[in-house]
């Protein structure tokens, strides 16, 4: 029997508006960056893409080079939406990005027309989508000239491969420099995906200001510092875990004894809130009017289930981002 969606995945989530655009996101998003490469058990991918779905979780977030190896990322959720999602694609936000390392040579990295336009045209490909819904610059290149970059994803929307741009990692007045010439080009920058959790604030320090001045929504990556933020360091390093496993961006070295005692406070605050660790990482970074959602990684869909549940409680007492804060500034 085919994959049929659940009558009921929009009963319990409320999407909010990314930015002054007419899109809304669902407050909690789904990454391929991990979990989704050729290695990875594919029934689990698809289990935890479908049953995202299920709950209300319409956005899935992809790049050129997420696997390993690159590119594989975007072909598992190819795969998995020609046989399953395919019918629903009016209901999805399908992201994908260029910006870092792709294919040798000086052609399939940074921001060049020429890098940056073929790329899509490659994750169109592995996908099997006509066009993505958002198509990322995925970080800032301090030589090629921005009005490049932005007037390649401007040409993507016009010849209708991405509905959307959006940029990432881009500092405050880069954001407002890649704003401006985006508006004059006539394609508004819908978006910016910057990394924001407990440990790490930089985008509290003019980013967050200048999203609202331009009216560009905000989706934060690692809220849960690639599972730090959750309690499955508070004891050991599991070796299914990322930090266990090798060559990720989560070195086990850094899980050190303060580290430890820091997740194990939090956690406690947790707690007390009637919350896992994960679920309050999560409604700490929507607390933030701005941040549109939170996008997370998984391994399961019971990390999944789990995150999601953080929306039953996204309100904070003084008190207790007080408690977060010198707990975190340690
Ligand atoms: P998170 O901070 O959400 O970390 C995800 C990891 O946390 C999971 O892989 C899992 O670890 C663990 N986890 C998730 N939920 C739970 C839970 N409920 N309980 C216990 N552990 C849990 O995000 P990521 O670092 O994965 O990044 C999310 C997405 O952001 C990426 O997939 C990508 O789309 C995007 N991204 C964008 C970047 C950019 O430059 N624009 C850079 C990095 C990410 P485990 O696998 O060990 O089980």
């Amino acid at each position: 029997m085919g994959y049929a969606a659940k009558d009921t995945r929009y009963n319990d989530i409320s999407y909010k508006r990314c930015g002054k655009s007419g899109v809304k996101l669902p407050p909690v998003s789904l990454g391929l960056w991990h979990n989704f490469g050729a290695a990875d058990d594919i029934e689990n991918c698809r289990r935890m893409l479908l049953s995202s779905f299920d709950m209300g979780i319409t956005h899935f977030d992809l790049a050129n080079n997420y696997g390993p190896p690159y590119g594989s990322a975007e072909e598992t959720f190819g795969k998995i939406f020609e046989s399953d999602l395919k019918p629903y694609r009016d209901e999805l936000i399908i992201s994908s990005k260029a910006g870092w390392d792709m294919w040798p040579g000086p052609y399939g990295d940074w921001g060049s027309r020429k890098y940056v336009t073929a790329s899509l045209d490659q994750s169109l490909k592995r996908l099997g989508l006509e066009y993505v819904d958002i198509f990322y610059h995925h970080r800032p290149d301090p030589e090629t000239p921005m009005e490049e970059t932005m007037a390649a994803l401007d040409q993507m929307v016009r010849s209708g491969k991405t509905l959307y741009v959006g940029i990432s990692q881009y500092s405050a007045e880069q954001t407002k420099k890649a704003s401006a010439i985006l508006r004059e080009l006539g394609t508004p920058c819908l978006i910016h995906q910057p990394n924001y959790n407990i440990f790490d604030r930089w985008i509290e320090d003019g980013l967050l200001e200048a999203l609202d001045l331009e009216g560009i929504g905000c989706i934060v990556f690692s809220p849960l510092a690639q599972g730090l933020l959750t309690n499955k360091y508070i004891d050991s390093i599991p070796s299914n875990s990322r930090a266990g496993k090798t060559g990720t961006y989560l070195d086990a070295a850094k899980i050190t004894e303060e580290l430890r005692d820091q997740i194990k406070k939090l956690d406690t605050i947790a707690k007390e809130r009637n919350q896992t660790l994960a679920q309050m990482a999560i409604a700490w970074v929507l607390r933030k009017k701005t941040v549109t959602s939170a996008l997370i990684g998984a391994s399961s869909i019971n990390q999944i289930e789990d995150c999601l549940k953080s929306l039953n409680n996204l309100s904070f007492s003084d008190e207790e981002l007080k408690k977060i804060d010198e707990i975190s500034f340690k």
